[in-house]
């Protein structure tokens, strides 16, 4: 008897799983998994693209509609968090005592771990240790999605609903590879010479292309990522960006770093193309 394979992907804002992770998403919706997303804030700080009819006040509010409508789109289910997005880094907003980044780590450990023995998923993917570019929310949810990936089974952690523990089988660090972003920056000052990636170094930016263990061909879900990406209106599109015949070279493919079970000492050039490899006989 096969069981449905489960999928929990766990992010900081509004947007990060559509423009990060859209068409992994769509994929496995499309063939039949639970896929499950975690937000850890509305997305308060964030900015407000041209022409949209958003305020800094109800910024929270929209961006949470468009995060559902978003996630929809994909196939998965929503939890979204109550914490309040901290700013960029060095920002006043790092200072609010509601910020995701002030509230305790262990806190936020059991609120996930309590999510993964509810959804019990057999596939764990976050953002890696630095959140792709250093955003504080981003590196705060990979460190305690982590925390919470090797909590959930301890059978010690007492647990307020009565929620038997759960092991996840696999964690990701999902990101863009650096070669990417080099070339993304490259196209894109050529399209917009006075853009906001001139004083960006590239080499604090995704994750080094050597580190991969898994490469997801995604073609075919292009079009869903797109889709659900244009419901962030207020944060405009990644899409946006490029000319529309550079976009399944630059979104075909999803990348990602095999945290547990680690493969450090027996790296190949064989990327893993699925991330349920090797997890047979699923629970
Ligand atoms: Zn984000």
């Amino acid at each position: 008897m096969s069981s449905k394979r489960r999928l929990m992907l766990v992010f900081g804002h509004p947007d990060d799983e559509s423009h990060l992770a859209g068409s992994t998403i769509a994929k496995y919706s499309a063939e039949g998994a639970e896929v499950v997303v975690v937000i850890a804030t509305r997305g308060e700080a964030g900015e407000i693209a041209p022409g949209v009819d958003a305020t800094a006040e109800n910024l929270g509010e929209i961006r949470e509609a468009e995060l559902r409508a978003s996630v929809a789109v994909a196939g998965a289910s929503l939890e979204l968090l109550d914490y309040r997005d901290s700013g960029m880094e060095g920002t006043p907003e790092n200072e609010d005592p509601r910020a995701f980044v002030q509230a305790p780590e262990d806190e936020v450990v059991g609120t996930l771990v309590s999510l993964m023995r509810k959804y019990r998923p057999h596939v764990v993917v976050t953002f890696d240790e630095n959140g792709g570019y250093g955003h504080p929310d981003h590196k705060f949810i990979s460190k305690t999605t982590t925390g919470a990936f090797l909590a959930s089974g301890d059978t010690g952690r007492a647990h307020t609903e009565g929620l038997p523990p759960w092991t996840p089988s696999k964690l990701y660090y999902m990101g863009f590879p650096r070669s990417r972003i080099k070339r993304f920056i490259e196209e894109y000052v050529k399209i917009k010479p006075d853009n906001d990636f001139r004083d960006i170094d590239p080499e604090k930016m995704g994750i080094p292309d050597e580190q991969f263990t898994t490469r997801l061909d995604v073609a075919e879900y292009v079009s869903v990522r797109r889709e659900a990406a244009s419901k962030h209106r207020t944060q405009g599109s990644p899409f946006d960006m490029f000319p529309e015949a550079m976009q399944e070279e630059v979104f075909g493919n999803d990348y990602f770093v095999l945290v547990h079970p680690s493969r450090d000492g027996e790296r190949t050039n064989n990327l893993e193309t699925d991330l349920f490899e090797g997890l047979d006989g699923l629970a």
